[in-house]
């Protein structure tokens, strides 16, 4: 274990960008997320969750894939280079850091996604424990532990310190470049904090939520229930549940011609889009409530069937508090008998 004053947490913020690309939580035009850290921005210490989740680093919303460019009858393909060098997160959450492990199991399975697996090779991902979980967060139903949120590096900010543990072989090496910035620390002086996270992590309000009527075993069960038409009756089809949530993956690709080249670019979509599934002979979904039920189907039902029973949500809770019409999935899950409370 390890640590180092909070006054000093510039210094060593300016010494990660240096050897590497950082990102963290800033606030831009009012809001914080992730994005690439300089001097002149503030890192958000304070701030539980950001708008978007940390998803952005390696599955960017919108990112071009390859161009082409058309002389006559000639076409030349420009393939777009991988990403190489080192990227390094700093305070993610325990909920975005488990949400890495969810993706790995869709990008990086074969044939895996070539953009995302170079950087996640090349990143480095430093966890910040949840000091002051609240109300939307369940992450605890899904078996995540905001006080040890785990990934490369874990820290934790207790008092005028932050404390600094690495995990990880990643996490160990980029703790020794920083060593004369660190110094050691006794792993007792976060115990109470860990202690002081796990109470008040016990105490939310949707902690109890069970999920014993879900999993990879519920398809015939689950598919045909009445509750989908009442639950999906006032969703308005936004997509901003899927853009925040931090394993959503679905995405679209499109050309775009500049005049000058052809752009081939991916950008994320929603299964709660009425063209999402648009083919041909038309749509594979053509009500909302297919849209509504396919979303949390495959969330508690379809990825675990597929993923050795893991769930694809984290619990973050974006969504309790991003719906417009106040519909989520804690919602969905009280609704098929999972109100432990
Ligand atoms: S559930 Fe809510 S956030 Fe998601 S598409 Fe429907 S209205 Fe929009
Ligand atoms: S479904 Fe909601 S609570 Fe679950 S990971 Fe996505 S945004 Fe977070």
């Amino acid at each position: 274990m390890k640590k180092i004053e909070k006054a000093k947490l510039n210094d060593l913020l300016a010494r990660l960008a240096e050897a590497s690309t950082l990102y963290l939580p800033v606030r831009k035009g009012g809001k914080v997320n992730f994005a690439k850290w300089t001097k002149d921005e503030e890192y958000c210490a304070d701030e539980l969750k950001t708008v978007k989740s940390a998803k952005d680093v390696f599955f960017p919303q919108s990112e071009n894939i390859v161009s082409f460019k058309r002389e006559s009858s000639k076409i030349t393909i420009l393939p777009k280079e991988l990403p190489t060098d080192r990227t390094v997160i700093f305070g993610v959450r325990a909920c975005d850091a488990k949400s890495f492990d969810i993706l790995d199991s869709v990008f990086m399975s074969e044939p895996a996604d070539s953009f995302y697996t170079a950087r996640r090779n090349s990143a480095v991902i430093i966890t910040t424990a949840c000091s002051t979980p609240e109300e939307t967060c369940f992450c605890g139903v899904f078996g995540i532990d905001p006080a040890n949120p785990g990934a490369d590096i874990q820290t934790w900010f207790v008092g005028e310190e932050l404390f600094w543990e690495a995990l990880s072989e990643k996490g160990k090496a980029l703790t020794e470049e920083l060593s004369d910035m660190l110094s050691d620390a006794d792993e007792k002086e976060v115990e109470d904090e860990k202690s002081r996270i796990s109470e008040i992590t016990k105490q939310l309000p949707l902690n109890g939520l069970s999920l014993e009527n879900f999993g990879g075993d519920k398809t015939n069960e689950l598919f045909d229930a009445a509750q989908w038409e009442k639950l999906s009756q006032s969703c308005i089809g936004c997509g901003t549940c899927t853009f925040v949530c931090p394993t959503c993956q679905c995405y679209d690709i499109r050309d775009y011609d500049t005049g000058n080249d052809i752009r081939r670019y991916r950008c994320w979509d929603s299964c709660m889009y009425s063209d999402f599934t648009m083919c041909a002979h038309g749509t594979n979904r053509p009500t909302q409530l297919q849209r509504f039920r396919q979303r949390f189907m495959h969330k508690l039902v379809y990825f675990p069937a597929n993923n050795n029973g893991e769930f694809s949500c984290v619990g973050c809770g974006r969504c309790v508090s991003s719906c417009p019409i106040s519909m989520n999935i804690a919602k969905v899950i009280k609704s098929f008998g999972g109100d432990n409370k």
